[in-house]
């Protein structure tokens, strides 16, 4: 049985017990954490890592959320959050390059803007992915042609209860996916190129354009969680396909199971447009998946994570 005041001994920051985690998910959705910790720096996870393996306790990772839907019924064990902690970022000038180590809860869309204001790019195409460094390094997040794993030079984790530093061609990664799936990040060290004053003025304005186009072409101002599946492989004729026009040519946008919606704007979005639960958001899952199946004969896989207990 946990005591939260060995808890609040062994690790430094908040702890709370059936603590809620909709505003932890940008859905704004989920039930409680039975416990919750906001560890204050990296040696803190470690101790909460070692805290509850010692009490034979699951964890799980939370970075900022932004791609979890977390159970109506809440997560049985603990979660780690590391927003708002674990935010280090040293930026090394080495010549024609900087190194930038950062810690795993730093925002990637702020560290983008920081490195890019300071001359050095690389992170302008991930720039308006939401979220933590953390949780991109975890899901290889992406867009317009880069992923981040690109600009990797090594990552910082605790696995097996021990920290360990793993180069990046230690680490299997693919489109949206790693093989970090059972350790904590805890940092990287990022490579990005020097850029000269028209380089710089150049992907100031790309950063631009690409944050207009999220805002013309995805719901942000409702809550939700980026796209829902990942894209399925080409076709056999090479030709790429997408989750969002598979499920728009089943005539699903706009329909609506509870609360949630799947978003007129982008089929590959479902909104929390009221209330939702993660009950409504998984039956537009199954929707989709069981009409594409159906039309077009294509699995579509979860990009999104589920957090916690579903039947
Ligand atoms: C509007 C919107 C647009 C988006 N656009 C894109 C896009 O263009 N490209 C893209 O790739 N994604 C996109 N996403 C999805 C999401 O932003 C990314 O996957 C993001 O990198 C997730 O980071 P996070 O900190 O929010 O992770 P979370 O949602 O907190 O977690 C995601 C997974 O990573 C794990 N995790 C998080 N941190 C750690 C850690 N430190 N150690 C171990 N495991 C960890 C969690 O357990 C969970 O399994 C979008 C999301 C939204 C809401």
């Amino acid at each position: 049985m946990l005591n939260l005041e060995e808890l609040r001994q062994a690790v430094r920051g908040e702890a709370q017990l059936n603590y809620n985690l909709a505003k932890f998910s940008s859905f704004r959705i989920g039930g409680n954490a039975d416990i919750f910790i906001a560890p204050k720096d990296k040696d803190d996870v470690l101790n909460a890592v070692r805290f509850f393996e010692k009490l034979r306790l699951p964890y799980v990772v939370l970075g900022r959320g932004s791609n979890v839907l977390v159970s109506d019924k809440g997560v049985r064990g603990a979660v780690i959050s590391l927003r708002e902690n674990l935010e280090r970022v040293e930026i090394k000038d080495c010549g024609d390059e900087a190194r930038v180590y950062v810690e795993a809860g730093a925002d990637l869309p702020a560290l983008a803007v920081e490195t890019l204001k300071k001359g050095y790019g690389g992170l302008e195409n991930l720039s308006g992915i939401p979220g933590s460094v953390g949780g991109a390094i975890l899901m290889n997040a992406g867009a317009y042609g880069k992923e981040i794993f690109e600009l990797i030079e090594w990552v910082e984790v605790i696995r097996n209860g021990e920290v360990k530093i793993l180069k990046r061609d230690e680490i299997a990664y693919r489109y949206r996916g790693t093989d970090l799936q059972n350790d904590v990040i805890l940092s990287c060290e990022l490579r990005l190129k020097k850029l000269s004053p028209e380089e710089q003025a150049k992907a100031m304005e790309n950063r631009k354009a690409w944050m207009e186009k999220r805002r013309n072409t995805q719901p942000l101002s409702l809550p939700n969680a980026g796209s829902i599946f990942k894209n399925p492989p080409p076709d056999e004729n090479g030709n790429p396909r997408y989750a969002g026009a598979l499920i728009e040519a089943c005539g699903l946008k706009g329909r609506r199971i509870g609360g949630a919606e799947i978003s007129d704007k982008h089929a590959n979005f479902i909104v929390n447009a009221q209330n939702a639960t993660a009950r409504d958001v998984l039956a537009l899952i199954e929707l989709a998946r069981t009409e594409v199946k159906k039309k077009f004969g294509v699995q579509l896989e979860l990009e999104i994570k589920l957090l916690g207990e579903f039947d």
